[in-house]
């Protein structure tokens, strides 16, 4: 899973969220971990595998299994199909998992149904199908439009097969497309970014994901920065680079409402929206992980577990409130309009008041400010968004 949390603002979105948290609690998002990939990035460390498609079939039965299992009345107001490359499914594959969530569940009549898709596994026929079988989001791992960078990456795309695999998504009637990009690269000077993001803008997508490069100890990667092979990431360089993509984006009219994701107007994803609010979630899959009343829940990170075993879990618990609480305000607080105090206090009362100190000192350091009846972080604070959440992290 390409984890996230956020939030949005504006026109139709913003009427839908200020009274918002109630409406979501009533509904559910629902994620399909497709954990299958043609081969291993060098800096991926979520759960997914190379050569391992054979197993597809059977992950499929193993995936109706359990979704047949963990049924809820809540209407599904958003259905993300992440991995790992979902695109690597046959549509016939897609088509099966989308019937029998249809089968479970019932559906919002204005459901957001995303697809997550490598450039380089797309074709018009492909793409045509997904639309017409009602998914109406895809996300593309674009990443760079650098090719020396994505050869970095270990990707299996080149720059050309994001253009191309753009317009045959609009061509084939898809209106909402987002692209993901990554800085913080290896090397990766600021004009090569800013070539990244007008590349990116250029092709017109509804909506921008930033992320940083993050690598842990035993990625490839990290192997060859070790070696001397290539340059450390120079945290400065990242900041310009963030400071940058604010800059560029708000030029070609992105509103930056996360703190790694820009929208047109009326773009927000709906489905991250749950996470940012803490609203339930169920996730189905290896490593998918699910939020449904106070109850948290991890799905086994072993593909092999899972398929001989669909129910087989890492954690299953009651979030406790203290615990539930400071969730919701961190994740709450990377939304760029922050959170609302009065919704708040009535989602948790005494729970929420506790941290009015906090607040007051973290203002005091110029990291949050209030804006009517919101508190949010201010442009330094989403700098250092890490110094404010590690204040309100509870004490155990
Ligand atoms: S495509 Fe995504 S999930 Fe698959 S290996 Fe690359 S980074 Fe990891």
């Amino acid at each position: 899973m390409h984890p996230a949390g956020l939030l949005f603002i504006t026109s139709r979105l913003l009427a839908k969220s200020a009274s918002a948290i109630s409406i979501l609690m009533d509904k559910v998002a629902i994620y399909i971990h497709i954990p299958f990939c043609l081969k291993k990035c060098s800096y991926c460390s979520f759960v997914s595998y190379g050569g391992r498609r054979d197993f597809i079939p059977r992950y499929i039965q193993a995936l109706k299994k359990e979704i047949s299992t963990r049924v809820v009345d809540n209407p599904v107001a958003t259905i993300y199909f992440g991995g790992g490359t979902p695109s690597l499914l046959t549509v016939g594959q897609i088509r099966e998992l989308s019937d029998w969530l249809k089968a479970n569940f019932t559906f919002d009549n204005e459901i957001e149904v995303s697809l997550e898709a490598n450039p380089g596994t797309l074709n018009k026929d492909f793409l045509s199908e997904l639309r017409q079988m009602g998914i109406n989001r895809l996300s593309l791992g674009a990443q760079s439009f650098h090719n020396d960078e994505l050869k970095m990456l270990g990707r299996v795309h080149c720059a050309e097969d994001i253009e191309a695999a753009f317009h045959l998504a609009r061509n084939a009637g898809f209106t909402n497309i987002n692209l993901d990009l990554i800085y913080g690269i290896p090397g990766q000077s600021l004009m090569k970014w800013e070539e990244t993001l007008k590349s990116a803008v250029r092709l017109g997508p509804e909506h921008l994901s930033c992320y940083l490069l993050t690598l842990e100890d035993d990625v490839p990667l990290t192997q060859s920065i070790s070696d001397g092979i290539l340059p450390l990431p120079d945290d400065d360089v990242a900041c310009e680079q963030y400071e940058l993509a604010e800059a560029v984006l708000s030029e070609y009219d992105y509103e930056h409402y996360e703190l790694s994701n820009w929208a047109k107007p009326g773009f927000r994803c709906q489905h991250n929206l749950f996470y940012w609010q803490l609203a339930p979630y169920l996730g189905f899959g290896v490593a998918a992980h699910s939020f449904i009343n106070g109850h948290r829940r991890a799905n086994t990170g072993k593909l092999d577990t899972y398929l001989d075993n669909p129910f087989s879990i890492e954690e299953d618990n009651e979030l406790d409130k203290t615990h539930e609480v400071a969730e919701a305000t961190i994740l709450g607080l990377r939304l760029t309009e922050g959170i609302d105090l009065k919704e708040m206090d009535c989602r948790f009362g005494d729970m929420f008041s506790k941290y009015k100190p906090v607040f007051e000192d973290t203002m005091g350091l110029g990291l949050l400010e209030l804006a009517g009846n919101r508190i949010r972080l201010t442009d330094q604070g989403r700098f250092l968004s890490n110094e404010v959440f590690w204040r309100l992290l509870p004490d155990s």
